[in-house]
């Protein structure tokens, strides 16, 4: 077993585990904010000169030569106010101030002439100097304590000690009275180390919180006199808590949390460091580099894909992960590294969420882009820079326009169109979807009942409207489409709103009640997007809708012999058996028309038939397609 490599190894290795584990067990004054500690260290100083004035008095009290209760009282002043020495390190002007503490004892033990009751004395100093958190305070009481009986026990033993068993063995003495220190400061110690758990620690998740974070990170990038090697940060951002928490509740939302924070744990490896910033923030300290950290993102947002039951609801949680590595950012301030992962967080964000992001010099540009975008969106509706396009939905056929969707679109003064996918999610963020959802729906409800009259044979014409799941936690959603069928006069039955099968799935149960409401007036119920959330077919019996939009992705792969033929040939024919209506969404060719009428698609939509337009070219197109609007969707 003993060959020499292995002991070169491990002696270093050894050294800097113990190190670590004094580290993390000893107490340092970590959770004293600068303020608390300047307040004690303060009232410690005060403390030490109060003494040296009481000591003064009782010397001469005691009868003993001025000039030694001066020299007493001249060494406890000039320690204490050398304490207070403002270029300092914090833990200098602590050993300074517990030195002057454990001066006075000495000098109070020695003008008491040794009695044992003056002892006690170092024992209500360790006490004092406690206030400052910091182990290395005690350190110093146990090695002042120990040399002070040990040298002048030697010297002077009656000076020191209250009975002739001490005299006669001063050294054993001095061990015992340390050992007594010891015992005081351990007891210290440990009740600190409980409290710091406490204040370093979130209650809920019992995760480190954002102060044990940033210290932890400090020290990685301080990489403790080791050669320093690469550290990164993820910034993890919980993207649909709120809601969770707002539909479901709080109780619901700490459970969502707690089981966040258990996968990721299990995501994690030794020594990457989770903690809890606060809300339904995370982050993690990954001991390596940039490239590292993304692979550990990578693994974040796996562990988090499969639904949480959160009291008996399937609850999804996503996450977006923004990674800065100090060897990308260029800089070891914990303050920079940890900005630049919470910038490349908002663009994993802006990027649809869901998405890991890492940080490059742009992540600045595009997160103050985007703080500007929100800001003019805000505008946007007053200013009247946002209008609606329409693209006709035709039958399985392709001959007749069944109905219309209408699309939301941003035309911004200097940027010109800004894409829906881009200010739709933005949008949601700041809660603008509310005001821009209900403005659309008005428009295009109102659009579609002028069109009723006005273009012949289009009295049954079918609108969609794109609703998003933020509008769906407004309880007052029911009555304002009830108004806004009032006010333009569009029979309910003409009227499908478009929900995205992902919002379904997130919150079934509560987002249910309000679509069968909605269903009971008569408005139809589409599930957009279907295909791309995380459900089964089999899900397609239980929901609340009337009509499923199979996504475009699945129509883009779509061939005689492809998977995408199958899945679409088993929802065609699966919402057929239930009643339901068909939309394929995304059809650009005619042999994806063909297919898809082959399959029995009742409905089609796409750039084959046509783009989204404004209304006078739909207003056109409608009147002048073959035979129009006949068929109700
Ligand atoms: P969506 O609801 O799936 O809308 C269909 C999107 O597919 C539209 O994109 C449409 O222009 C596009 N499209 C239609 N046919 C084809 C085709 O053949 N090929 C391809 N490649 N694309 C086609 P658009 O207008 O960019 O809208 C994107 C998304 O933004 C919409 O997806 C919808 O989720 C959202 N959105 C748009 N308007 C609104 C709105 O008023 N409210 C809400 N909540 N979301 C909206
Ligand atoms: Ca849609
Ligand atoms: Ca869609």
């Amino acid at each position: 077993m003993s060959t020499i490599a292995p002991g070169f190894e491990l002696e270093p290795k050894r050294r800097r585990t113990l190190r670590a584990f004094a580290t993390d067990w000893l107490p340092q004054g970590r959770a004293l904010p600068e303020a608390v500690w300047q307040r004690r260290h303060r009232s410690i100083v005060r403390f030490a000169l109060l003494q040296a004035v009481a000591l003064l008095l009782f010397g001469l009290i005691q009868g003993f030569a001025v000039l030694v209760v001066l020299g007493d009282f001249a060494m406890i002043v000039v320690t204490a106010l050398a304490s207070r020495a403002p270029n300092a390190s914090r833990r200098t002007r602590m050993l300074t101030a517990t030195m002057a503490l454990m001066i006075s004892s000495a000098v109070f033990v020695d003008l008491a002439r040794g009695i044992t009751e003056a002892h006690f004395y170092f024992f209500v100093m360790v006490g004092v100097v406690a206030l400052y958190q910091d182990w290395s305070a005690f350190g110093l009481c146990i090695v002042m304590t120990v040399a002070h009986h040990a040298v002048m026990g030697e010297l002077v033993p009656r000076d020191v000690y209250g009975s002739a068993v001490e005299w006669r063995s001063p050294i054993l003495w001095a061990l015992v009275h340390g050992g007594f220190v010891l015992a005081v400061s351990v007891t210290h110690l440990v009740a600190w180390r409980a409290s710091e758990d406490q204040d370093l620690a979130d209650p809920l998740t019992q995760l480190p919180n954002r102060t044990a974070f940033n210290e932890r990170l400090a020290r990685a990038l301080d990489a403790d006199g080791r050669a320093p090697g690469p550290i990164s940060v993820l910034f993890v951002d919980l993207d649909n808590f709120k809601r969770i928490n707002d539909r479901l509740g709080h109780m619901a939302g700490d459970h969502a949390l707690l089981a966040a924070t258990e996968r990721i744990t299990n995501a994690l490896r030794e020594p990457d460091f989770l903690a809890r910033l606060g809300g339904d923030e995370f982050a993690v300290v990954v001991a390596g580099p940039e490239a590292d950290a993304m692979r550990v993102a990578g693994r974040i947002n796996d562990v988090l894909q499969p639904p949480v039951t959160v009291d008996g609801r399937e609850v999804f949680i996503r996450a977006s992960i923004g990674v800065a590595g100090s060897d990308t950012v260029g800089s070891r301030d914990p303050k920079d590294l940890l900005r630049s992962a919470d910038l490349a967080m908002y663009v994993a964000k802006a990027a649809g969420k869901n998405q890991v992001a890492r940080y490059d010099a742009h992540a600045e540009q595009a997160v103050r882009d985007r703080d500007q975008l929100r800001a003019d969106l805000r505008h946007a509706i007053a200013n009247g820079q946002l209008h609606i396009e329409y693209q006709p939905i035709m039958s399985g056929d392709g001959e007749t326009v069944a109905g219309v969707e209408a699309l939301a679109r941003w035309s911004h003064p200097t940027r010109g169109a800004v894409p829906p996918a881009e200010f739709i999610p933005i949008a949601e963020e700041t809660g603008d979807i509310c005001a821009i959802g209900a403005w659309v729906l008005k428009t295009a409800t109102a659009q579609a009942a002028a069109w009723r009259q006005t273009i012949a044979g289009c009295d049954q014409l079918h609108v969609a409207v794109n609703v998003s799941a933020v509008q769906l936690d407004d309880e007052h959603f029911v009555e304002m489409v009830t108004d806004v069928l009032d006010s333009t006069g569009l029979p309910p039955e003409q009227l499908t709103l478009e929900i995205t099968e992902s919002m379904l799935v997130a919150d079934r149960v509560a987002t249910s009640g309000m679509l069968e409401t909605l269903r009971a007036l008569g408005v139809k119920v589409a599930i957009d997007d279907f295909g791309t959330g995380y459900s089964s077919l089999a899900y397609l019996a239980g929901i609340p809708a009337d009509i499923v939009k199979i996504d475009r992705s699945f129509v883009k792969d779509l061939y005689p012999q492809s998977g995408s033929r199958v899945l679409v040939q088993s929802i065609i024919d699966l919402a057929r058996s239930l009643g339901l209506d068909v939309v394929a969404e995304g059809v650009e060719r005619s042999a994806q028309a063909e297919l898809l009428q082959q399959l029995g698609c009742p409905q089609l939509q796409g750039y084959l038939y046509a783009r989204p337009m404004t209304r006078t070219e739909f207003a056109v197109y409608a009147a002048s397609s073959p035979a129009h609007a006949s068929t109700a969707a």
